[in-house]
């Protein structure tokens, strides 16, 4: 039998576009990334919560408990001001359960029919919940990105609202930026810098 020279992390995610995402950007960690896919017996997670942070927490925890391993799991999504906030954290189900993400891009856009350009301001949010099975404790870990909604979807690269979304500083959607600057500037890449620090900090000492 060999023993293990690192230490494990499940990637509590289906979403392809976050675990290329998350994957990446964890990247060089001393931890083993496991995938959700290397277990299909686990069940699935209802996100039940009001929040993007409830919801990371929910998945974190009961992903681990059917692994035993130290589980992170991100719940994130779109807020649009001129639409109170929404998709908020419905962002996943926006046009329905087994919609394609062309499709809530158009329910997005039909929303905000000939909202102005100064009122198409926007942001991704992101929470990242980590859970260690042998506490039963959570940390959570938060980033946002502003920018504002383009009248039309632009550009292949990202997935779910990516063509749709302008950050701040840029005039390009993040569906015709590289994925090396999203991977920069991203509510992802922002809440997993403290990820990173945090997990860097835990297991170096190990
Ligand atoms: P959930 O976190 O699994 O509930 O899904 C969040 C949903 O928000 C995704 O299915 C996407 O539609 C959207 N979303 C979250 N992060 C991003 C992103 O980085 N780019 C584009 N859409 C995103």
């Amino acid at each position: 039998m060999t023993t293990p020279t690192h230490s494990e992390l499940l990637i509590a995610t289906n979403n392809a576009g976050k675990i290329r995402e998350l994957n990446g950007l964890l990247a060089n960690l001393p931890l083993r990334l496991r995938q959700l896919s290397e277990f299909p017996h686990v069940e699935e997670v209802d996100e039940t919560g009001k929040t993007f942070a409830e919801n990371a927490i929910l998945k974190a925890r009961l992903y681990s408990r059917q692994t035993n391993l130290w589980t992170l799991a991100d719940d994130s999504g779109l807020e649009v001001d001129a639409l109170g906030g929404a998709p908020g954290v419905l962002s996943a189900r926006y046009a329905g359960l087994n919609a394609t993400d062309a499709e809530r891009n158009t329910r997005l856009l039909a929303e905000l029919g000939r909202t102005e350009d100064g009122q198409r301001t926007a942001r991704f949010v992101c929470a990242i919940a980590l859970y260690d099975p042998s506490t039963g404790s959570t940390e959570i870990f938060n980033g946002t990105c502003e920018g504002h909604i383009a009248k039309h979807p632009r550009g292949q690269h990202g997935f779910g609202y990516d063509p749709l979304f302008v950050p701040s500083g840029h005039t390009q959607t993040f569906g015709e930026l590289s994925e090396d600057v999203k991977q920069q500037i991203s509510h992802r890449a922002r809440s997993l810098a403290a990820v990173r620090a945090y997990l860097n900090e835990r297991f170096s000492r190990m």
